[in-house]
């Protein structure tokens, strides 16, 4: 449906967005992700028309937007900020596109209706913006920017300004509206968990480029590259040499020297002395005191417990390896038992699956 082209965009000697390419699917609730100042803003103002590519072009349903005006769109942009006007009844906010194109008062009415059902503020259309909570803001802003119908809505931070746990309601309900209404949004997030949660791709930006696309679980189990490994979630980045190949796995060793076992992707190349960086996730990574059964694909080092948090449902562990590497598990606390085992100070096995981590570029 959307299709960003060889797209460059140049502020005066700045490159922003460089030479990007990208398909985005009709329905998809897709985001973009990376570090401040990666370009994420600036993909959507000139999907939006609120910018201009310098080079490339973007393309909707086949058609080239070049030199279409951001209100000839079928594209809506919802800010963080909402952007209510103060002295406006939430009726009014919501209808205030549909007024400015004319339309008839029954039609304008039934659609404010229609969008203050949709997001579930029946009963709240003569408030006055300062007499609602912030979720509630949200969700005018929401009403207010998908009233014209648009096809594809743009979503700037829409949920920064809301706590951790209204927050994470929220999500559910974008998903939703998003998923009732068969439109597709584009969302921009700093929260990894966010983009995670809502997303049926994400794309990992950095410096004005695309680094992955992918769904969400394929970011997750297999980054591309330590960068996106890092970006999301916790990670253990270890520094390997591979060795050779052991029947169907791979044999590494790190910086002391421990033999690992790694069981690679169909894609990988493994060349013997070739260097690596294995992504390690904290939760495939199980912390007993008892050492455990000898398997050739499990893979176990000691350590030492320097740290614990207790987070609830689970629990991360920061275990110094005796070689000097700090590495972090984590263990669900249904596994009670093994917690409470465990310690400060105390010498502990780490083991993992040589299933459980993947090879990235050094
Ligand atoms: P954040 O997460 O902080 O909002 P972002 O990924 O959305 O960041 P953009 O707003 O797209 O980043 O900006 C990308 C880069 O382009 C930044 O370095 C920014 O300073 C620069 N930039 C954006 N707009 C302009 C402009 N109008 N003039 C000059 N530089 C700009």
């Amino acid at each position: 449906m959307i299709r960003f082209e060889n797209v460059t965009k140049t502020f005066g000697s700045f490159t922003a967005i460089s030479d990007l390419n990208l398909d985005i699917q009709e329905r998809e609730f897709f985001s973009l992700l990376g570090p401040s100042g990666c370009g994420k803003t600036t993909m959507m103002r000139l999907l939006a028309g609120f910018e201009e590519v310098t080079s490339g072009r973007i393309l909707l349903d086949g058609q080239d937007l070049t030199g279409t005006p951001a209100n000839r769109r079928p594209i809506n942009m919802m800010f963080q900020s909402y952007a209510l006007f103060p002295h406006m009844s939430v009726a009014k906010n919501i209808g205030f596109g549909l007024k400015q194109e004319r339309w008839k008062k029954r039609d304008l009415q039934d659609r404010v209706d229609e969008m203050l059902a949709l997001v579930q503020l029946e009963g709240f259309a003569d408030r006055k913006p300062h007499q609602l909570s912030g979720g509630q803001m949200q969700r005018v802003a929401l009403a207010r920017s998908l009233a014209k119908k648009p096809k594809v809505l743009l979503l700037d931070e829409p949920l920064g300004a809301l706590d951790k746990k209204l927050r994470e309601e929220t999500q559910f309900q974008l998903m939703d509206v998003q998923d009732r209404l068969g439109l597709t949004f584009i969302i921009v997030t700093h929260d990894q968990d966010e983009a995670m949660t809502v997303s049926s791709r994400i794309a990992v930006m950095k410096a004005g480029k695309l680094l992955q696309t992918d769904t969400p679980a394929r970011i997750y189990e297999h980054p591309a590259s330590s960068y996106v490994a890092d970006f999301i979630g916790n990670v253990n980045l270890i520094n390997v040499e591979l060795s050779g190949m052991e029947g169907d796995l791979a044999l590494a060793r790190w910086d002391g020297g421990t033999r690992l076992a790694i069981r690679p992707q169909p894609e990988d190349v493994m060349t013997p002395g070739a260097r690596k960086t294995l992504v390690l996730r904290p939760e495939k990574i199980h912390v007993t005191k008892d050492r455990p059964a000898e398997a050739h694909n499990v893979n176990m080092v000691e350590g030492t417990v320097e740290e614990i948090s207790y987070t609830g449902s689970a629990s991360t562990f920061l275990v110094r390896l005796d070689g000097g590497m700090l590495i972090r598990a984590q263990e669900a606390n249904r596994l009670l038992t093994s917690r409470r085992e465990v310690d400060w100070n105390d010498r502990v096995w780490l083991s993992w699956r040589a299933g459980a981590c993947v090879l990235v570029d050094a």
